[in-house]
């Protein structure tokens, strides 16, 4: 088959990381007969550096006229909270989900066998495994909500933001979550603040109402400073785990520390139709880019979601995987986890390692 695929190369690390997943691509490609066609799409602070915005104009058009898009990192100490808004980097990630209608993120935290020691929690704990898929609602909520600010009489200033919900946005991100634990553990929990909350109360009734048309899938509700202990007591309890916007972006940083090294972590953000967009968990970790001591891994598995879920291909998903867990098993490990006395290896070595392995 043929795709075409959108490189969001970003800054810092950004284009190091996607560089080994490109070839990871290629060798994925040999394998199993498909071709690829990349399409470069500039964003982010290096945007900012050439054409003076770090969103530029015609950005979701390039990249809804591919099949998927994978982005590296964006951001850095270059482009601050200083600068205006249209400079920002973080500007361009909300505004490029929120123009392909990628509502759902998918970030699955999956204690990878060979690194168990790497999981700060018991021991006992750790062994029991970890393996949950976070469901997050990606455009709606506090970080999209009207914000004001305005100087009072009494009080100095005082600042809103507004957190809605509406039950159509609420539906379609529920249905992501009880569809994917069809294909999982068939276990959804859903998180939300319904004894204080009134957006709480309608995500609840929604998620319990659809509940009831799957009845193959265990279900329950969970408040949101529960989950956030459970996650560190015993996450092994947990198979897909959904939430609205502000409360995943907490919850999901949790739980991949869990399993580890935030390196290693992938992520989907989709929609209904727009093409997936594919990104590494971390961010573009400024003080190691240029330095070949990235850990590509959480890049590579994101492609590996991309075949799963953009490409249907759960065969190319699989064996790129299993080539990750060949390489950490056999005791190859870059900085980040390396631990005492293990020899590092740099970003480019594992990639070829990995495409080896495939
Ligand atoms: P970060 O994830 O970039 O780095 C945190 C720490 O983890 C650093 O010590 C870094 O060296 C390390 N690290 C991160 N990724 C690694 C990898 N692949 N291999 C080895 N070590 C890795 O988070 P930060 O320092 O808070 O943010 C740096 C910049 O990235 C900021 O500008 C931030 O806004 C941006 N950011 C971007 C995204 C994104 O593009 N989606 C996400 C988070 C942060």
């Amino acid at each position: 088959m043929n795709f075409k695929i959108a490189l969001i190369k970003g800054d810092g690390i950004g284009p190091e990381v996607v560089g080994e997943a490109v070839k990871v691509l290629e060798a994925v490609g040999k394998k199993f007969g498909h071709r690829f066609t990349f399409v470069d799409v500039l964003l982010g602070g290096c945007a900012t550096d050439a054409v003076g915005k770090s969103y530029p104009d015609g950005t979701a058009e390039k990249c809804n006229a591919c099949d998927a898009v994978l982005l590296g990192a964006v951001g850095g100490p270059k482009w601050g909270s200083d600068k205006p808004a249209e400079q920002r980097p973080e500007t361009a990630l909300l505004a490029i989900r929120k123009d392909l209608g990628l509502y759902a993120n998918l970030r699955p935290a999956f204690l990878r066998p060979a690194l168990a020691g790497a999981c700060p929690l018991k021991q006992e704990t750790a062994e029991k495994g970890i393996d949950l898929m976070m469901v997050r609602e990606l455009t709606g909520g506090i970080y999209f909500g009207k914000r004001d600010r305005y100087q009072t009489e009494d009080r100095g200033v005082e600042c809103t933001d507004l957190m809605a919900y509406s039950e159509r946005e609420i539906e379609r991100i529920g249905r992501r979550a009880f569809e994917l634990a069809r294909l999982r553990r068939k276990k959804v929990s859903s998180v939300d603040k319904a004894n204080v909350l009134e957006t709480s109360r309608l995500w609840r009734s929604v998620m319990r109402r659809l509940s009831e048309e799957y009845p193959d899938v265990q279900y329950e509700d969970i408040l949101v400073d529960n989950c956030a202990m459970q996650l560190v007591r015993d996450p092994g309890q947990f198979d897909v785990v959904v939430t609205e916007n502000m409360f995943g972006d907490i919850l999901s940083d949790e739980a991949s520390m869990v399993t580890g090294s935030i390196g290693l972590l992938p992520s989907a953000s989709v929609g209904d139709s727009a093409p997936g967009l594919y990104e590494p968990i971390h961010g573009s970790a400024p003080d190691i880019a240029g330095q070949d001591k990235a850990n590509p891994i959480a890049t590579i598995l994101s492609v590996a979601m991309m075949f799963r879920y953009s490409f249907h291909l759960s065969d190319e998903a699989d064996a790129i995987e299993a080539a990750v867990d060949r390489v950490l098993g056999e005791g190859w490990r870059t900085p980040d986890i390396a631990g005492p006395g293990v020899a590092p290896i740099g970003t480019r070595q594992m990639g070829d390692l990995i495409c080896q392995a495939i």
